[in-house]
């Protein structure tokens, strides 16, 4: 047991302990990485909530755990949480799974932790693979600050704003995305950062045909427009080197490009011009040129 400022802690604690909600990392892909310690609190817990009985239950017959399951995700999570913190009213534990990974990055399990935290229950994590940080330290890209965005919005009017901020963002950041909207988002991220902009793909991270596919936006977009994208996919993206970068929004680099083409300029030539000031693409300029911006 560690020492604690100096002092050794009164009483060492036998898990699962009474009253406890265990957050527990489980494999992204590799059974292998599951845990001595989160191997024995899922054998152990009064009860063990996670996203998708079926799916976990195989993971807990492998290490043969007899613990009873209960579904907890983003359509049940308000009607569960009395059940769960029942539980550890009565002095039982339970553990939070998630299909993989960490519960509460991307998955459900937030929520829960702030209204146990709230009840004043124990919340103890046993940290397991997440795959942004996973992807993260063998990116090659800089590790010691990094943002992460999980999924981008689908709501195009916050997507844009939330694509704009990451085009300005000096640190790296990290994204999930899933297969079939995979080339979509790197196409808007080509647009708001420039092709240059260096990033790797995690593909397939601790499975059998992990793979790292990378080293700016343009070489990723072309590899995927040849390679169908499948598996799973998190994105390590460069920050920006210079914060003056793409430093006007898009919609004040149409509104440049209309005032040319209205002062007389050919409209291909315009596209170029802004293109080259402002380092948007000039064939996603020339796209939206009927786009009446100036009011
Ligand atoms: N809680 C999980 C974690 O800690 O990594 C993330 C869950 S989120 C719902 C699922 C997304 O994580 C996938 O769409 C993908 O972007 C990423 N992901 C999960 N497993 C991965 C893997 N083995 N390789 C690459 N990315 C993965």
């Amino acid at each position: 047991m560690d020492l604690i400022n100096g002092q050794q802690p009164k009483k060492e604690r036998l898990e699962p302990c009474p009253g406890t909600l265990y957050i527990v990392g489980t494999p992204i892909g590799n059974l292998g990485d599951l845990s001595p310690r989160a191997t024995s609190i899922l054998k152990t817990v009064s009860l063990i909530a996670c996203e998708d009985t079926r799916r976990s239950g195989q993971l807990l017959k492998i290490i043969e755990s007899k613990v009873p399951l209960l579904s907890y995700h983003k359509h049940n999570f308000k009607s569960r949480q009395s059940q769960l913190l029942e539980i550890l009213g009565n002095d039982g534990s339970v553990a939070l799974i998630s299909d993989a990974g960490l519960p509460g990055i991307n998955d459900p399990g937030e929520e829960l932790v702030r209204v146990a935290r709230f009840k004043n229950y124990d919340v103890i994590c046993i940290p397991g693979p997440c795959a942004a940080t996973t992807a993260l330290v063998i990116s090659g890209l800089p590790s010691e600050r990094f943002c992460f965005e999980g999924f981008l919005p689908k709501k195009q009017s916050i997507r844009r704003k939330r694509l704009d901020d990451i085009s300005h963002e000096t640190r790296t950041t990290i994204i999930y995305e899933s297969p079939h909207q995979l080339i979509n988002l790197l196409e808007e991220l080509s647009i708001s950062c420039g092709k240059e902009r260096p990033m790797q793909i995690a593909r397939e991270l601790t499975k059998r045909y992990e793979q790292m596919i990378g080293k700016t936006i343009g070489e990723v977009l072309q590899y995927f427009i040849t390679n169908k994208p499948k598996g799973e996919f998190t994105i390590v993206l460069g920050g920006t080197k210079n914060k003056q970068e793409n430093k006007i929004s898009e919609s004040e680099a149409l509104n440049k490009l209309n005032r040319l083409i209205k002062l007389g300029e050919k409209s291909n030539t315009a596209a170029r011009k802004i293109s080259e000031e402002t380092g948007y693409e000039r064939k996603w300029l020339y796209s939206k040129l009927h786009k009446k911006l100036d009011k």
